[in-house]
């Protein structure tokens, strides 16, 4: 860790050293520290880092640095593999470039209007970040010039290459000047990644983390899949469940620090935070009312828990899964010091497991999955420990001084059995708030889905929204347009009919395809359509009935089709949503 470079150490512009400033980063992640540099000397770089490591940054800052501002053409194109990445790497370059004028990013990806795409292109675009196969439609359209990019990026190039995009890829660099700047982020440098850089990239620098810290304590570690909202509900049940003591948290920004020791005051935990913004005298202070056990939990980045040295912590909380492995040791290594036993707790959301599993790589000890306390659970533990509280005041004695209390009370008409369960709740500050009795696992709800689509028929012969499409455009025929689930299972949902009554009747020139991805997802036969078209290629009224049901979809394809369909839509996003396809399961 000590290598990292502060932003002011990166010959940065003010502007992008206030913006990340804004963003809350507070030094350079590993791979921005490594890449930055040589990018900015405008060297071809291979970067090998996964999601969750700063990689966007790691290419976003060098880009907006190397655009010349105001320049209405395109200077900077980023390849993403999914709709999804690409919107996310659009919405980190437009915070990284806020404070500089003249900076224009825009995103083209397939399942949008292509029209609005083409018009953003020709309102002078001069950073574009996009999917390969929009990219390449709108090259054809010649509303997309790439004579003067002076930079390319592909990220997540072996997801790329893995999604079958090669051709699309090679054909988008010969359209770029050879003088280009090329950088390449991928997770793995696999063979078809080295073949790549041979041939498009000039005496590339291959930068990748390297990692020399493991440390084996002797720490309980758990993860827990959980819903992204549900992450501060998930960790304050953790901390309830276990009485943590003396806990820390651990952010990978600033804002976020603030944030979370906001919501754990309101919630009614002693918690202060620590990152680099603090003078050093409070530094001091909030460390020494943590020592002294006066604030419980600490919330802090990596950078500021550095000088951190209390023996007693008796759990990490990993909030935020750390940008880096090395991060991970040292976050848990805050515990289980001196002889005591420790926890860390990691909480995953969605494709972080990702990173996980290279935690797990890199230190070789494997994370065990934790089950997620339920509320009652945590009401039991809550109980037991008041009620040996109450005892221990009862024993201490002096309650004489406080009958005239419960006198007055029952004065006023509530009876004793009142009163103590009145004193109960406020002392055991417990309140049933909306997720009391909901499922917080991010997990379960897909494993839920999952067995439910492996179960059950995929053919869709019961459908609720049902679309037709051809002639002009698309028309709702799906006779009961009902968006409520009754089980889940498609069978339980009574006989498919169209408006006119009849029953769905396969085509044979089609083959049925399923989606999971539907109403829940908000989603119309218009994005589907947009989705399949856009990143196939195959013309939008070729395809057949649509049915959306709340968590997935069928669409019939011609059978020509197909294959072009299924190759493309692997790892595709609908409406932002990383989408699966797969050919509709035949019905009995
Ligand atoms: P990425 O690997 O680009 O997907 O980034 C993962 C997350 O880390 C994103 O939310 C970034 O905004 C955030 N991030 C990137 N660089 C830093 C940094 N130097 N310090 C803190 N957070 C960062």
């Amino acid at each position: 860790m000590s290598q990292l470079l502060r932003f002011d150490e990166l010959s940065l512009s003010q502007e992008v050293q206030q913006a990340v400033a804004d963003m809350g980063f507070e030094t350079a992640s590993p791979i921005q520290s490594e890449a930055i540099p040589f990018i900015l000397e405008g060297r071809d770089v291979i970067g090998q880092a996964q999601t969750g490591t700063g990689k966007t940054a790691a290419f976003g800052i060098p880009m907006v640095e190397t655009i010349v501002p105001f320049e209405k053409f395109v200077q900077g194109l980023i390849l993403c593999p999914t709709r999804e990445l690409a919107v996310q790497v659009t919405e980190e370059i437009k915070k990284i470039s806020k404070h500089k004028k003249g900076i224009w990013v825009t995103t083209v990806y397939g399942g949008d209007s292509i029209e609005r795409q083409i018009k953003s292109l020709k309102s002078g675009a001069n950073i574009v970040v996009g999917t390969p196969g929009r990219v390449i439609d709108l090259i054809e359209r010649r509303a997309l010039k790439l004579e003067n990019v002076k930079m390319v990026v592909l990220d997540e190039a072996d997801e790329m290459l893995d999604m079958g995009f090669r051709e699309d890829i090679e054909s988008i660099l010969e359209e770029t000047p050879a003088q280009r700047q090329t950088i390449f982020f991928s997770a793995t440098m696999s063979k078809p990644i080295m073949a790549l850089t041979s041939r498009y990239q000039n005496d590339p620098k291959l930068v990748k983390v390297v990692k020399n810290e493991i440390t084996n304590a002797n720490i309980e570690q758990l993860y827990y899949d959980v819903k992204g909202k549900a992450k501060m509900e998930v960790m304050t049940r953790l901390m309830d469940f276990y009485s943590v003591k003396l806990g820390l948290v651990f952010c990978n920004q600033k804002k976020k620090v603030d944030e979370v020791v906001e919501e754990l005051q309101l919630r009614g935990y002693t918690a202060e935070g620590l990152h680099g913004d603090l003078r050093q005298a409070q530094r001091n202070n909030v460390m020494s009312k943590f020592r002294s056990g006066v604030v419980s939990i600490l919330v802090a980045t990596d950078v500021a828990a550095r000088g951190l040295d209390v023996d007693d912590v008796d759990a990490v909380f990993n909030y935020d899964i750390p940008l880096d492995e090395e991060y991970y040791v040292h976050r848990i290594g805050r515990t289980g010091r001196a002889g005591k036993s420790g926890k860390a707790f990691t909480l995953v959301v969605g494709a972080e497991r990702n990173r996980l599993r290279e935690i797990m790589n890199y230190t070789k000890v494997k994370i065990d999955k934790g089950v997620i306390p339920s509320f009652s659970d945590v009401v039991g533990v809550k109980k037991g420990m008041f009620i040996e509280r109450v005892r221990e005041s009862i024993e201490t004695g002096d309650l004489e001084l406080f009958s005239d209390v419960l006198e007055g009370l029952h004065h006023a008409g509530y009876s004793t059995e009142q009163v103590v369960s009145a004193l109960v709740k406020m002392n055991m500050g417990i309140t049933k708030n909306e997720f009391a009795d909901e499922n917080l696992s991010g997990d379960s709800e897909r494993r839920e889905r999952g067995d439910r689509f492996g179960r059950d028929s995929r053919d869709g012969r019961r459908g609720e929204g049902r679309f037709d499409r051809g002639g002009k455009g698309e028309e709702r025929r799906g006779g009961r347009y009902e968006r409520s689930e009754r089980s889940g299972r498609p069978e339980d949902r009574g006989p498919r009919t169209d408006k006119a009554g009849k029953p769905y009747r396969k085509d044979p020139n089609m083959v049925r395809m399923f989606v999971n991805i539907g109403f829940n997802e908000k989603i119309s036969p218009a994005n589907i359509v947009g989705a399949f078209a856009g990143e196939s290629g195959i013309p939008g009224n070729a395809l057949g009935q649509i049915d959306i049901f709340d968590r997935y979809s069928f669409v019939d394809v011609p059978k020509e089709y197909a294959n072009t369909i299924l190759n493309r839509m692997e790892g595709a996003s609908i409406k932002g949503k990383r989408v699966n396809v797969e050919i509709a399961k035949p019905s009995n």
